[in-house]
């Protein structure tokens, strides 16, 4: 494939000496819940995203401005090694703001930040689980699908291993070790219930990290998928029919959480985001509806339910909490394109909310 050759030839020109210039991706969040990116020049390493200066793009190419008046400043908050260009070359995760210096509508960040740091002190952690699915552009199916027909039923491809099974495990090995590099704390991955799709999970993160870690790795997945030529998919029900949808399991926690007995804190918790469901469920995806159907291990939409290992749960409380009263919740019903700042946001506004 063409796109391969490429990559080769390339490789040629990224062992070019850079003479002590830096190359620096701003990285945002678009108006359609994409990432977007461009690149600058500077001419020191930055330890941080905060020696970065801010920068602007034309908004009303990404659904974030009109014509007129369209420039969006972005600001960089998060720094990540460049897994792409590699050496000193860095991704710098951004958030976006009007030009009168207001966060800009679509940037749920400055929000999340918000609450984090009310809250900061019960060290809040969370893990997200992200679920995705491969698309083959030629065909406009799953990758690995057959061109005319379905594949199996599910079954064989969860955790699976072998040809027939697996189609992309080099994408997924790719972004695994690109998002290591990166600095992102990705803690694990596996192939899921549909055949091409997977999950990996991020975390735990403290507070605003998690945001930012998900969003950065979601654009390294892009990078990855973009060279090999397959396109990633997180709509939360990326295939109709008998097929599992895509989620954004969300496991949260605080210090109390963790610590002896802690169960009693996490029981509180999620009695207070039961009195919220609906709020919750209006930021946890577009097209979620598709996909809590109280079938292939979800919840139904209208319901809220909790239970210890329970899998059909809108929450769960994973065996081993249950046992040693202690841990983590693990929230089943965010959709795979949530954007993470708004559940994290709304997971600790919920947690904090005076008693009764
Ligand atoms: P599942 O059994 O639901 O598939 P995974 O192993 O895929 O669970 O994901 C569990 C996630 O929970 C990981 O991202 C992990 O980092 C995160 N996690 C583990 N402990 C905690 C904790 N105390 N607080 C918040 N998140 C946690
Ligand atoms: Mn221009
Ligand atoms: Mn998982
Ligand atoms: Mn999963
Ligand atoms: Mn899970």
């Amino acid at each position: 494939m063409s796109v391969l050759s490429n990559n080769t030839i390339l490789s040629k020109y990224l062992s070019l000496e850079q003479r002590g210039q830096v190359q620096i991706e701003y990285v945002w969040i678009d108006g359609m819940n994409n990432v977007r990116s461009k690149t600058r020049t500077i001419n020191f390493v930055p330890k941080s995203a905060s020696e970065l200066s801010e920068w602007n793009f034309d908004g009303s190419s990404t659904g974030q401005a009109e014509g007129h008046d369209s420039d969006v400043l972005i600001q960089p908050v998060a720094l990540y090694s460049d897994p792409f260009r590699g050496g000193d070359n860095k991704l710098a995760l951004c958030a976006t703001y009007n030009p009168d210096g207001t966060p800009h509508k679509t940037n749920y960040r400055h929000a999340c930040k918000q609450v984090m740091d009310a809250h900061a002190d019960s060290k809040p952690w969370f893990g997200i689980e992200q679920e995705y699915m491969f698309f083959d552009p030629e065909t406009a199916k799953p990758y690995g699908w057959p061109k005319h027909g379905f594949p199996a039923p599910q079954g064989p491809f969860y955790c699976g291993v072998g040809a027939g099974k697996i189609f992309g495990r080099d994408i997924v090995e790719a972004h695994y070790r690109a998002c290591l590099y990166a600095g992102v704390n990705i803690s694990g991955v596996n192939a899921e219930v549909a055949p091409g799709q997977y999950e990996y999970q991020v975390g735990p993160c403290e507070g605003i990290a998690m945001g930012d870690e998900l969003w950065i790795s979601r654009y390294i997945l892009e990078r990855v998928a973009e060279d090999f030529g397959i396109i990633v998919s997180i709509h939360p029900k990326p295939v109709k029919g008998d097929w599992n949808g895509a989620g954004c399991h969300t496991n949260f926690s605080t210090e109390a959480m963790r610590q002896e007995n802690g169960i009693v804190e996490i029981e509180k918790a999620i009695n207070k985001m039961a009195k919220r469901h609906l709020e919750h469920i209006a930021v946890y995806g577009e097209d979620n509806d598709q996909r809590l159907t109280g079938r292939h291990e979800t919840g139904h939409i209208n319901d809220f339910s909790y239970g210890v290992a329970n899998r059909g749960a809108s929450i769960r409380i994973p065996r081993h909490v249950g046992k040693e009263g202690k841990g983590y919740l693990e929230d089943r019903r965010p959709a795979s394109n949530i954007d993470p700042y708004r559940v994290t946001g709304i997971i600790m506004e919920s947690t904090f909310l005076p008693d009764n």
